[in-house]
């Protein structure tokens, strides 16, 4: 059986990465979308919200599953016997720091491949926090998460007594 993992912070969780994990869910027997618990990011949503929404998305995939992982993304890989750790490319910006984390991977553990997808065209646009920017200045989300994020985040951010000031 083939097994990969899908790691991120997934905060929140995208139509971006939707898409890549139906991708992987066709090219492997089994994917595990492996949310990191705390990392160098302070998230805006905690491990519970964005598990929730991740488990929400992927209902229609029924080979899809997640994990929670604290320490090293190979360590995960290996605990639950998989073989790749799947990463999605938007631009070439993304692919200077993959490729060192791939790299650094491969140094921690030679066996477990780096498998990169690319991002639909699309979607090359949307990251997490694209979405918390446009969101938090008052912008429309929809169509770029799925709904139970959105009403999530207009909840979280609807909070904030001043609007931020995005790049958009
Ligand atoms: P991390 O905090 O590890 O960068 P993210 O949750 O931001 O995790 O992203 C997880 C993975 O999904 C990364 O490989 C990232 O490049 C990829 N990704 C994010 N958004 C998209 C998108 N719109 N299309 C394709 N891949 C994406």
């Amino acid at each position: 059986m083939s097994i990969a993992i899908y790691p991120g912070s997934f905060d929140p969780f995208t139509v971006g990465h939707l898409h890549i994990a139906e991708r992987a869910c066709r090219l492997f027997d089994r994917l595990i979308i492996a949310v990191a618990e705390q990392n160098y990011k302070n998230t805006l949503f905690n491990l519970e919200e964005r598990k929730s929404f991740i488990l929400d998305a992927i209902s229609h995939l029924p080979n899809c599953d997640i994990a929670v992982y604290q320490d090293l993304t190979v360590k995960l890989a290996r605990q639950c016997g998989a073989s790749a750790i799947i990463r999605g490319l938007r631009a070439i910006s993304d692919y200077e720091y993959e490729m060192q984390v791939a790299a650094v991977n491969k140094h921690l553990d030679e066996e477990i491949e780096t498998v990169f997808l690319m991002a639909n065209a699309d979607y090359t646009f949307i990251s997490s926090s694209t979405i918390k920017q446009v969101c938090s200045a008052g912008g429309s989300i929809s169509g770029l998460v799925t709904p139970m994020v959105e009403n999530a985040m207009r909840k979280k951010l609807s909070g904030s007594v001043n609007r931020t000031v995005s790049n958009f």
